[in-house]
């Protein structure tokens, strides 16, 4: 009766579309095309018109992407970058590395960056925002480009998990100077190792970056500026742009777990869940269902017990807690959050069942802590 649910089911992620994926590594390697071949470019225009974007870049990773466009923008010493403290590590390091401030500021009751936090940490080195629309939900971009506006601040967007996911109809990464986006194979599109994506809609932005990401080398390989090495596979490429033709239907599967996680477990006490798939202004696609749970460490291990796999996202810190690196900020709602928040299993390989034996697990652990 017991089931085993893996919070992800990494060999599942190759063996899934293994028979497809085989052909594609098969085709494009004996072709010899490795580095910077037609199957990049062919992604990379699927990609933009997905994204509704006019550029998309493949890069080695989302770190990467972050980090390459914060290099374009000159950051200085002292200038000073807001983000949300509750996003990986990597949002706040693009912009160290590339010589600027990362700020964290407090999240809202959905988790992602408050946005009133933000005005009030301005201040007079404030050069950038850097949202992450974390979960695969997007900020409150209205909100977010009038502060942008009102204060002349450059907005690099953290996408790594929202490939699809909109507001107000308008697709994540699409809002700002420059987004980047994860490949990651546990990311909602996941490559076979690590890739990632630049996404932005200048074309002078574009062409720079597309040197930075080879050596800072022009289309007739002279080097025009410093640059990096950090370019997508083409194997992942090819890959990828397989997976992104269905890539629909996953959002579609993944909105549906969302909402029997939702209609099972809305009502109980113990539990803060994120905000339902809805038509308002978000469109969700859910790279994660994280919610908050009181007694949240006994319901993991409960859970556990059950054979229910869970994760607590960053390892349970947020980014002003990474004191080592110098963080000391006060940002309360964040971590209360931590305290309590959990995810649970979301991906393409749990059935409705094993959705529904997750929830009746969830509610027993509370009735039987309720007497
Ligand atoms: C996964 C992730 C990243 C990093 O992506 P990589 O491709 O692994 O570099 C950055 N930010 C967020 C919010 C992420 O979830």
């Amino acid at each position: 009766m017991n089931k085993k649910i893996p919070f992800f089911d990494y060999p599942q992620a190759y063996l899934s579309d293994r028979d497809d994926v085989l052909k594609i590594i098969d085709s494009v390697s004996s072709k010899g095309s490795f580095i910077l071949q037609s199957e990049l470019e062919i992604f990379e225009k699927s990609l933009a018109e997905f994204s509704n974007s006019a550029f998309a870049l493949g890069v080695g990773n989302a770190t990467d992407g972050l980090e390459l466009a914060w290099m374009s923008v000159n950051l200085q010493e002292g200038d000073e970058v807001i983000i949300s403290s509750h996003t990986m590590l990597a949002t706040a390091s693009a912009i160290k590395l590339s010589g600027g401030t990362p700020v964290p500021v407090d999240i809202g009751d959905d988790g992602l960056i408050d946005v009133n936090s933000i005005e009030s940490a301005i201040t007079s080195k404030t050069k950038g925002i850097s949202p992450t629309h974390l979960n695969g939900r997007t900020c409150d971009m209205d909100s977010i480009t009038r502060i942008a506006e009102k204060y002349d601040l450059v907005i690099i967007e953290d996408a790594a998990q929202a490939l699809g996911s909109t507001f107000k109809g308008k697709q994540a990464g699409t809002f700002g100077y420059a987004s980047a986006i994860s490949f990651y194979p546990a990311k909602v599109l996941g490559c076979l190792g690590d890739g990632g994506a630049i996404l932005t809609n200048s074309q002078s932005t574009y062409s720079k970056l597309k040197m930075m990401r080879d050596h800072g080398r022009n289309e007739n390989g002279e080097v025009e500026m410093w640059g990096r090495n950090s370019r997508l596979d083409n194997i992942q490429a090819a890959i990828l742009d397989f997976r992104l033709a269905s890539y629909q239907e996953v959002i579609k599967r993944r909105r549906e777990i969302a909402s029997i996680y939702h209609d099972e477990l809305q009502n109980v006490n113990e539990l803060y869940l994120p905000p339902p798939p809805s038509g308002g202004n978000n469109f969700d696609i859910f790279q994660n269902y994280e919610i908050q749970a009181e007694l949240r460490d006994k319901l993991k291990l409960h859970l556990a017990n059950d054979g229910i796999g869970t994760l607590i996202q960053w390892g349970g810190k947020a980014v002003h807690h990474m004191s080592n690196l110098g963080f000391d900020q006060d940002l309360l709602k964040t971590d209360l959050f931590f305290q309590r928040c959990i995810m649970l299993p979301m991906n393409m390989f749990i059935s409705n069942d094993d959705v529904q034996y997750i929830c009746k697990s969830i509610k027993k652990f509370y009735s039987i802590e309720n007497g």
